[in-house]
């Protein structure tokens, strides 16, 4: 299938990046078709892409084989992506709004891999969302996702790292995440001023007796005060020093050096 070039189409189509929508185009095929590969074989398979701008990332997932459903804020790329939906008919769906304001399951109606280069906020508000849900395992079958390194750092950082903290107990209690690529700040258009990384996340089964609220409310005050020793960051927490005590977990030890493991172990002590 030969499609015009990228740069072709946002020229076209007068895309000039808006700044205001955290546009930062990937106009390099073979790096979105590396992209695209990381969810593994997508043959027949629904993906969501949110932010899909005009359509890099799209067509690399449609010439991987997926049925895309893709939700796009900017409403001056709808018509670059309606003449790819041409090139490959009836395999894409694209969807005009916010994918803030919209159920994801909904829209899908059935299990579905999510892909996405978004600006960093709307990023981290979606993954805090996928990745909070009662309903587990989800619909969602994987999440591959862009985010400036510095963020993807804190996705998969180990206990004990700098950069681990709230969202790497989040990403990690019950499921699988990992740094699948790194990618030049070069390889945008405009070139953001960070460094981005790919992360690649898989649900893995739920450890019993714990509720993804209260594990909330345990990291929170664990890592709201992360220099301070536990029996002073969760003191407010009731029975959070009873639970501590009671795990053989040192009270003066500070909430980075807690493994995964043990935050879930606090979490259900609580529950
Ligand atoms: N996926 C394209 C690529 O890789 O070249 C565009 C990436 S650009 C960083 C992010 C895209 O997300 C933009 O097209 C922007 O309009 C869109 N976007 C930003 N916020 C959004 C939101 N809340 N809902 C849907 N799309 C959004």
């Amino acid at each position: 299938m030969s499609l015009p070039p990228l740069r072709e189409v946002i020229a076209r189509h007068g895309l000039k990046a808006s700044k205001a929508l955290g546009q930062n185009f990937l106009l390099d095929e073979q790096l979105l078709d590396r992209i695209a590969a990381i969810p593994g074989d997508l043959t027949g398979q629904a993906v969501l892409e949110i932010g899909p701008g005009p359509g890099g990332l799209t067509r690399a997932l449609l010439r991987a084989g997926a049925r895309v459903t893709a939700i796009e804020m900017d409403r001056r790329c709808l018509p670059a992506l309606a003449e790819l939906g041409q090139a490959f008919p009836g395999r894409l769906r694209v969807i005009e709004g916010d994918a803030l304001a919209l159920d994801h399951d909904e829209v899908m109606g059935e299990p579905y891999a999510v892909v996405a280069n978004l600006p960093y906020n709307v990023g981290t508000a979606l993954l805090v969302r996928w990745l909070s849900g009662e309903r587990w395992p989800p619909k969602w079958t994987s999440l591959t996702l862009m985010f400036q390194l510095e963020v993807a750092q804190r996705i998969v950082a180990p206990a004990g790292a700098d950069a681990y903290g709230r969202l790497a107990v989040l990403a990690q209690w019950r499921s699988h995440a990992k740094m699948a690529l790194k990618v030049h700040r070069s390889a945008f258009t405009p070139p953001p001023k960070v460094m981005s990384a790919v992360i690649h996340i898989t649900p893995a089964a739920m450890p019993e007796g714990v509720s993804a609220r209260t594990l909330e409310r345990v990291t929170e005050a664990a890592f709201g005060q992360r220099r301070k020793m536990l029996r002073q960051s969760v003191k407010g927490l009731p029975g959070a020093l009873d639970a501590l005590d009671a795990l053989g977990i040192d009270p003066t030890r500070r909430a980075e050096t807690l493994s995964v493991e043990e935050f879930v172990a606090v979490a259900r002590a609580l529950s």
